[in-house]
């Protein structure tokens, strides 16, 4: 570790003071000392030699500019970068490699001949394979001093970079390394050192890597011709075809992610080989926005939120087959009452079926099948599978499967009434001292629910009926439990006596129900979400749990959904927002126009600034439309907010922001945009536009 020390203090002074260290400066190992050394030796022959070259021939050379402008430049001397410079400080910049005659190049490479020349810079996907490609060499650069790592190999990725290297057959990297790896990276990218490109005869590259067996196998499989590529970058020297960055100072943030083993697994006896990746932006900022966009893309994964509040309230979901035999729905009573509204299929021909088996199998015919209307029967059964005991209650499923009901034709109508639907449906299976306070959970959970789309709600119990079925004395107990679950709750519930007969819409069985009756934003009611508790479906699958006195006991359970058809509340709330949706709920949230062509690259940024950051946001650069036309275009089409740039925007990296109203919010600081966008997006506020 003390050698690594003193490596580190090396590294920021460079070739240069590696090659005049004095006594105060101790010396980087012998064998890195001599490859640095070759390596400017080769490096400055290189430079002789060119600078020969482009005197004795001292050729004029048409260069095509991105804009179709043609400029004149010199064979072996003009750099693109010297020519991105005459177009604009800003594009020299921001350009992180070159395309000449569709070949990359570096940007500090001297043109050859007649080009055709285009840049790179970070917004481009070729433009971020180069800029992670450089970075990973400074994570490489940063594994040899900090670790001693012999380094294998380091690519860019679809979103960042990694580097492979070896430490020897049994160290590893720790996670606990990271920050001080990615302190040394950031240093490095600091220190701006330039990537020198050098090209080396075979026997130079083997003289160069003689302490890298990695590297030499690479020569041997990988390099063809009679020369290949090497870049040098401050203590670093590598194998690499290239392009890169001018200089490591064009990684303005750079995060260390992950630290995991892999294999080498090229020629000879496969090696442990540790494996770092990282990500880099050209700027902190846009680091940071990386790392908010991260972090709330986690918080708002779909799986993490469905599970939350499930979780939170003591569900499993669980997932069940949609097609049953229908022995099954003849156990449950659909079959007997619900059947005309049930997509049945027809078994087989059984004599087609038993020819096309062989001899030996079993001849068993085949049950009708049918598609699941409810999920209820296909809970019973996961409730008997096993035997059960009072300490597994209450056992709350939770089913987002898809339902289908050959409704008629007639009664179809948009997302309000579909044969294939998904509920977000559950059953609970509790025994009857517990039915109280799962009554009231479910409540709460509905409220909770309501409020945050902003419907307001009624209750409706609905008490037994006059043909009721069972014991008299439980369903008055039962009775009682809502009707005191109801007062508890709070909320204005009204009695609707001997309503409660039905299951589906032939009634026969009877449940207790308590409807839920919400109101859209124009008061208009809908009924959604339910609640009903069943006493007969535990009996008609015979389901039993081990009562706390040792004897079989047969649970209760309760159907519930609160929103009921996913389908149908979709089409309730767009009906209810006029298309108008809540920022946190909009599928168009912002759209970032900008004033001119030359605010389109600006605009692209803010537009990946806000992508970044997990906002939805479109970009309209139609040039062909007038700025008060593509305004008016996005607030017809809704998005909830519109950010203008122009001159003044770009110069100050700020938005002019407004809303679908047409309402001005004046000029904002992008990044300051930004966060409270995600802010206002996660209170889940219904007015975004007025309270931004
Ligand atoms: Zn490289
Ligand atoms: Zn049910």
């Amino acid at each position: 570790m003390g050698l690594c020390q003193r490596w580190r203090r090396l590294r920021l002074s460079g070739l240069q003071t590696c090659r005049l260290h004095t006594a105060a400066v101790p010396a980087p190992p012998q064998w890195l000392a001599e490859r640095l050394g070759l390596f400017e030796e080769l490096w400055t022959a290189q430079v002789k030699k060119l600078a020969s070259v482009a005197q004795k021939e001292h050729r004029t050379i048409k260069i095509s500019l991105p804009g179709g402008q043609r400029v004149d430049a010199v064979a072996w001397s003009t750099t693109p970068y010297q020519l991105a410079q005459q177009i604009s400080s800003t594009l020299a910049d921001t350009a992180v490699a070159a395309q000449v005659n569709g070949e990359l190049y570096d940007l500090e490479r001297p043109l050859e001949t007649d080009s055709d020349l285009r840049f790179l810079t970070f917004s481009s996907a070729e433009g971020k394979a180069v800029f992670w490609h450089s970075s990973t060499h400074v994570l490489g650069a940063a594994a040899e001093q900090l670790l001693g790592a012999v380094l294998c190999r380091g690519p860019s990725t679809e979103c960042g970079f990694y580097h492979d290297f070896f430490l020897g057959k049994e160290r590893t990297v720790r996670g606990s390394e990271l920050p001080a790896l990615e302190r040394i990276c950031q240093e490095l990218a600091a220190a701006a050192q330039p990537f020198r490109r050098l090209e080396a005869s075979q026997d130079q590259l083997r003289q160069l890597f003689k302490d890298n067996p990695f590297k030499l196998r690479l020569i041997e499989e990988k390099v063809t011709g009679p020369t290949a590529i090497v870049y040098g970058c401050g203590m670093l020297v590598d194998l690499c075809r290239g392009p890169h960055l001018r200089h490591t100072g064009q990684i303005g943030g750079l995060k260390l992610l992950t630290n995991s083993s892999s294999l080498w697994r090229s020629s000879g006896a496969p090696e442990p080989l540790q494996r770092v990746s990282g990500i880099s932006f050209p700027t902190m900022e846009e680091l940071r926005a990386w790392e908010e966009g991260r972090e709330e893309a986690e918080l708002r994964d779909h799986r993490r939120i469905g599970k939350a509040e499930y979780t939170r309230r003591g569900f499993s979901e669980v997932k069940t087959p949609i097609l049953f035999s229908t022995k099954l729905w003849e156990v449950s009573g659909h079959w007997e009452h619900y059947q005309e509204d049930m997509f049945a299929l027809q078994p087989p021909d059984s004599d087609r079926l038993s020819s096309s088996l062989s001899d030996h199998a079993p001849s068993h015919p085949a049950d009708t099948l049918a598609l699941k209307p409810m999920n209820c029967p296909a809970h019973c059964l996961m409730f008997a599978h096993r035997p059960r005991s009072w300490r597994e209650l209450p056992l709350r499923l939770a089913d987002f499967g898809a339902l289908h009901r050959a409704e008629a034709s007639g009664s179809l109508g948009g997302l309000t009434r579909l044969r294939c639907f998904q509920q977000d449906d559950a059953h609970i299976f509790c025994a009857p001292d517990q039915l109280e306070t799962e009554i009231q959970g479910c409540l709460d959970f509905l409220r909770s629910v309501y409020t945050v789309l902003g419907f307001s709600f009624r209750l409706a119990l609905s008490t037994r009926p006059s043909s009721f079925l069972g014991e008299p004395c439980l369903w008055d107990q039962a009775e009682q439990v809502l009707q005191r679950a109801l007062e508890e709750f709070g909320e204005p519930w009204e009695l609707n006596p001997g309503d409660g007969a039905f299951y589906g819409p032939k009634a026969s069985v009877s449940l207790l129900q308590i409807d839920v009756h919400l109101r859209d934003a124009l008061g208009r009611p809908h009924q959604c979400g339910t609640i009903q508790l069943d006493f007969q479906l535990p009996l008609r699958f015979d389901l039993q749990y081990k009562g706390q006195a040792g004897a079989p006991e047969h649970p209760v359970v309760i159907h519930r959904a609160v929103l009921g058809s996913v389908e149908r509340m979709l089409g309730v709330l767009a009906e209810s927002c006029g298309g108008k949706w809540p920022l946190w709920l909009s599928p168009f949230q912002v759209v970032v126009i900008p004033v001119g062509t030359e605010q389109e690259e600006y605009a692209r940024e803010a537009q990946r600034r806000l992508q970044a950051a997990g906002l939805v946001c479109d970009l309209d650069a139609n040039s062909g439309l007038t700025l008060s036309r593509r305004v008016r275009r996005a607030q017809l089409a809704h998005y909830n907010f519109q950010f203008v740039v122009g001159q003044k925007e770009q110069s100050k990296r700020t938005v002019n922001i407004r809303t679908r109203d047409n309402c001005q919010l004046g000029e904002w600081d992008l990044t300051e945009a930004v966060q409270r966008l995600l802010e206002l997006q996660n209170t889940r506020v219904p007015n975004a536009e007025q309270v931004f």
